[in-house]
């Protein structure tokens, strides 16, 4: 028998969230039981809420950072106790046994991943519901232990904005003294900021937004450039080894390029859902690069936890109750975070 629990989706494409109530399934033996207490809001949701990529399965509950205390657990379940903090990010399950799942890529899982809300389980019937809950039922495989000392609200956005950053940092081997640019200044923005940082890169942001100057040199970075000033750019023209790029809308990539040094290479982690003309010779002049890198696996983020730990970094957040969600995603669109929505999920028991 499953459990019927409060929820807040959006029941068609662009309509506002709203409560809503859903099943999660009894603990399996190797299932946990979580008390949501945290979950961040991230770009994603709104592009999957607004169907902008265009496979949104309705009604969605959006939320893949998700931070909660575990309650109970099936019978096999050994890694975890009643009471422990942990964390759910973007995957909830995969295959377990091809390749890329025993490489700890399973976002790749070449049966098709879990994905953590409007994705299938792996019985290729039942579909996932999100973070923005009271409670979840996860494998442990796929839960993640959020370090003691760690905020667990601060935590939160660290299962998909911290993951998402760090594993291109880490892939393309971000190092002291290392010239990198981060390319918007929002969720995922500010994570890299912080996570560069504290690998020694000497960070710059790009940023449409002059009034986040003062913020960036707070979270790290050492310089500022506000993209849309006249000259802005040509000024950096070679300078960078790495640029890792965030943003959400579709935006000019080619000049971007010019502002890496010879084999360089640019990031691409924001998603935006059109395509992005790209000039052939802004690459073959100086074997420029470009790449893109998709959230991370169970094991890296676990990494990443640990290295946030170690380095006391979590992300900014401003903490919303779940009723003003809508205005949160409003708030979103105008590039108006400072730098992470978390929703208080007491919120949603009153
Ligand atoms: P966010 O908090 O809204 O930040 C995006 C930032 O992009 C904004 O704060 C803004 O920064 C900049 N921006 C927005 N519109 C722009 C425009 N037209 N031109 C230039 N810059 C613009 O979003 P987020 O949660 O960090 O997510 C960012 C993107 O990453 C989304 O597309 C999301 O779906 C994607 N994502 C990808 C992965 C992955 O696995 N690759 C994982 C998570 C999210 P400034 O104000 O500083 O300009
Ligand atoms: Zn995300
Ligand atoms: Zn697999």
């Amino acid at each position: 028998m499953a459990t019927n629990v409060p929820c807040y989706a959006a029941q068609s494409a662009k309509a506002p969230l709203a409560p809503y109530r859903i099943l999660r399934r009894d603990a399996r033996p190797s299932d946990v039981v979580i008390d949501i207490l945290y979950c961040g809001i991230c770009h994603s949701d709104l592009h999957k809420v607004n169907n902008e990529w265009g496979n949104t399965h309705f009604p969605v509950v959006p939320g893949h950072e998700i931070v909660g205390r575990v309650v109970s657990r099936g019978s096999n379940a050994s890694k975890f106790r009643e009471g422990d903090l942990v964390g759910v990010g973007c995957i909830v399950d995969s295959c377990r046994v091809c390749p890329q799942c025993r490489a700890g890529h399973e976002m790749f899982c070449e049966k098709g991943a879990t994905i953590t809300f409007d994705s299938l389980e792996q019985d290729k019937k039942t579909w996932t519901y999100g973070g923005y809950s009271t409670s979840m039922v996860v494998d442990e495989r796929y839960l993640l232990r959020i370090p003691q000392g760690l905020d667990p609200a601060r935590a939160a956005p660290l299962m998909c904005a911290g993951i998402t950053t760090y594993s291109p940092l880490h892939q393309f081997g971000c190092k002291a003294g290392d010239q990198v640019a981060v390319v918007g200044l929002g969720g995922l923005g500010h994570m890299t900021v912080k996570l560069a940082a504290s690998m020694g890169a000497n960070v710059t942001v790009l940023s449409t937004s002059r009034g986040k100057e003062e913020d960036a040199t707070r979270l790290g970075a050492k310089q500022f450039v506000a993209t849309r000033e006249p000259g802005a750019l040509e000024a950096l023209a070679g300078r960078f080894d790495l640029i890792i790029d965030t943003v959400s809308a579709t935006h000019d990539l080619n000049k971007e390029i010019t502002l890496l040094r010879n084999f360089g290479t640019l990031i691409l982690v924001g998603a935006p859902p059109a395509p992005i003309p790209l000039e052939a010779f802004a690459l073959i002049f100086g074997n420029k690069r470009i790449a893109g890198s998709n959230i991370g696996g169970i094991p890296e983020t676990q990494e990443m936890l640990d290295f946030c730990s170690k380095h006391g970094v979590t992300a900014d957040v401003e903490m919303i109750k779940i009723q003003d969600i809508n205005k949160a995603y409003e708030r979103m669109l105008k590039n108006d975070v400072k730098y992470r929505f978390v929703i208080d999920m007491a919120s949603l028991k009153d």
